[in-house]
Parts: C-alpha cells; sequence; structure tokens
C-alpha cells in the first residue's frame, strides 16, 4: 500500500476532492502527521471515523526502521532499513547554527563518479519520497529534537529521482508539514543539465550545490563520467541560467585530489571557468577510503589552493571535516548493510 508521507498537500486535497470532502481535510491530517506526529489514523480525533477507514485503506502510515547508530563527536550516523529490506544512511551533524541532516535519495547510485564509496553499488533504486521524509522523522524522535538544516547528499543523485525529490522538499518546506525554510535546504547534484534547468524553475528559493570537482573537460572526464553526458560548455551555461532565473547564489563543492586536480594551474583554470558568476566554491579534503586509490591533497596545497581563488576574487571557503572515523563523511556512505 502507498504511504501517506508520499503526498504533497496539493496531492492529498486533491484525493479529499475527489472524495466529495472539503479539502482542508489535507491540512488536517498534515498536522496531525507533521506537527502532532501521530502514528495512527485513530488519534486524528478531528477526522470523523468513516473517512479515516477509507483513507486508511488507501494509504499507510508507515516508518523507516532505525537498525544502526554510530556517533562520533558532533556527527551520527543512522542507517536505515526500508521496507523491501534494503538499506540506505544518513548523516546528523551538529553545527553551531543548528543539527543538519544529510539525507538518502536513491538505493545505490549511477552516476559512477570515481572517487566516491555511494557509486560502488549500482542504483538499485530511487527512494520514495515517504522514505525521504521518515528519514528525518525517524532522527528527530530519536534524538528528541528538530532539525533545523536538511542537505540531499546522501546515498544517490537527487536530480536521477527528481520527481520524488520535488515532493520531498515541498512536503518538508511546507508550514504544516516538517517546516523546514527553503533557505535551510541544499540539494546537491553531479550535473544532470536538464534537471538544472527544470529546477530553475522551482517556485521555492533551496539552496542548490554543484559537484564540480575539475576546471576543465579533460579532468572531469576522467573522474565524473556523467560528464560525457553534459560537459562543461553544457553545464556551465545552464547553472549560469539558473542562477539568472532564481537569483540565488550557487556553491560550487570542489574535492582536492592529490595530483589530479590539486595544481595551482588547476586553481587558476577554475577561476576562469566560474568568474563572475553568482557563486562560491567549497573545497572538500578528500576522504580517502578503502577501496578507492585517490589520495588526500596535503594541507599546505589545500591552502595554496584556497589562497589562489582568493586572490582571484573567488569566494571560497573549506569544508569543516566530519565524520571520518565512523565512515559518515562525504563520499563514504554506502547502501549495503554487509559492509558498512
Ligand atoms: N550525487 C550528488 C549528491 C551526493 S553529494 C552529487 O554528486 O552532488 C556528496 C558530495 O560528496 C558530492 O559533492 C561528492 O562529489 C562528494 N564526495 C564523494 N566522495 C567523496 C569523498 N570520498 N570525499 C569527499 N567528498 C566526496
Amino acid at each position: 500500500m502507498e504511504s501517506i508521507y508520499n503526498k504533497t498537500i496539493e496531492e492529498l486535497e486533491e484525493y479529499f476532492i475527489n472524495k466529495g470532502e472539503k479539502k482542508f481535510k489535507a491540512l488536517q491530517v498534515f498536522s496531525w502527521l507533521y506537527e502532532k506526529r501521530v502514528t495512527s489514523y485513530q488519534e486524528m480525533t478531528n477526522i470523523k471515523k468513516d473517512l479515516l477507514k477509507e483513507v486508511e485503506k488507501d494509504f499507510s502510515i508507515d516508518s523507516v526502521a532505525i537498525v544502526n547508530v554510530e556517533r562520533d563527536k558532533d556527527v551520527c550516523k543512522y542507517l536505515f532499513k526500508l521496507k523491501d529490506g534494503e538499506h540506505v544512511e544518513a548523516v546528523l551533524m551538529n553545527h553551531d547554527y543548528g543539527n543538519s541532516l544529510c539525507v538518502s535519495s536513491q538505493v545505490g547510485c549511477n552516476m559512477g563518479c570515481k572517487f566516491c564509496e555511494s557509486g560502488r553499488r549500482k542504483k538499485v533504486r530511487n527512494l520514495e519520497t515517504s522514505e525521504m521524509v521518515l528519514q528525518i522523522l525517524a532522527i528527530e524522535k530519536d534524538i528528541g529534537k528538530r532539525i533545523s538544516h536538511v542537505v540531499v547528499m546522501g546515498i544517490g543523485e537527487p536530480f536521477d529521482n527528481y520527481e520524488n525529490l520535488i515532493k520531498f522538499i515541498s512536503i518538508i518546506n511546507h508550514p504544516k508539514g516538517i517546516a523546514l525554510g527553503s533557505r535551510h535546504i541544499t540539494v546537491s547534484t553531479c550535473g544532470i543539465v536538464p534537471k538544472i534547468d527544470a529546477f530553475s524553475h522551482f517556485p521555492l528559493q533551496v539552496n542548490l550545490a554543484i559537484s564540480l570537482h575539475a576546471p576543465n573537460n579533460e579532468i572531469r572526464n576522467q573522474i565524473m563520467p556523467i560528464n560525457k553526458v553534459y560537459p562543461l560548455e553544457k553545464l556551465i551555461p545552464s547553472i549560469k541560467n539558473y542562477i539568472q532565473k532564481t537569483n540565488r547564489r550557487v556553491t560550487f563543492e570542489y574535492i582536492l585530489l592529490k595530483n589530479v586536480n590539486d595544481s595551482d594551474a588547476c586553481a587558476h583554470a577554475l577561476a576562469h571557468l566560474i568568474r563572475g558568476m553568482n557563486c562560491y566554491v567549497n573545497l572538500i579534503p578528500y576522504n580517502e577510503t578503502n577501496n578507492i586509490d585517490f589520495k588526500r591533497t596535503n594541507s599546505i596545497q589545500i591552502n595554496r589552493f584556497y589562497d589562489i581563488l582568493k586572490k582571484e576574487n573567488i569566494n571560497v571557503t573549506k569544508r569543516r571535516e566530519f565524520g571520518s572515523k565512523i565512515s559518515a563523511a562525504c563520499g563514504q556512505l554506502r547502501s549495503k548493510k554487509e559492509e558498512s
């Protein structure tokens, strides 16, 4: 049976209207699910019993099971078991500005980025909207607190699961839903151009991050197969168009890989590539994994790279490091329980 957490407010309104009911029933249901966090229809006491029986026949109130939790200082990695027995991970990080949750969007990933652990297992399936929403609900319940920021940077390519992603954002942003401010929601993509174009029409002001990781096609082709489909001459104009349409600043994520993309020349080329765009670069120290050969750039070269971008007048930050001890850092998440 379909999960009730798959449904946006608009979809529930349509559902009730089709039943000859008033559309505000949808808001009532939302409020029970997300404000009051009930887990059974019986608790929805302001909705008549007959109607609830029908809803119950159509939609389940389900959950995702937390089957393992690993903690390391300010980071907590959760392993979830989904209804078909598949697993995904989510990572909770405590920051001084609140806590942010990194959610997964697919079981496995087809993008095949050479440096990323998550992509070593091919995509098994997209997560349903509900499975993304429920990662948040389960963790909020576990910690007894609200999550203030959500980043869709876990396992999977969110723009390869676009429709479910859009519904997810709309549910978590809705004031009677999880009520997360749109500016507290970030989606990261490896650069699926048609979806960046589509996202430029999306009305909510969420943040977009692009996994760039190289200043030219030659290097990007080596490490990110998606670049052969959407090379930089397509990707960059589409991001420029996104910035122009939405008036939002984008983030370029750039992992520094030793002797691959971390030279001074790469820093200058990167500055040249993105000059004039409303953007900033987030430099990410590479998290090494046992299974992949890339090495982390040393901190001296990371600082040089940073300084060159600064001198080139590019906004740049270095990503604070989180969770590598428990393999909860960027690129270390997996969708297979046996291996985690
Ligand atoms: N598929 C999306 C969402 C995943 S986000 C995307 O590609 O953007 C995860 C981020 O971590 C991406 O920027 C990814 O490139 C980066 N990443 C992957 N492996 C990493 C590793 N081993 N160390 C540091 N960052 C990594």
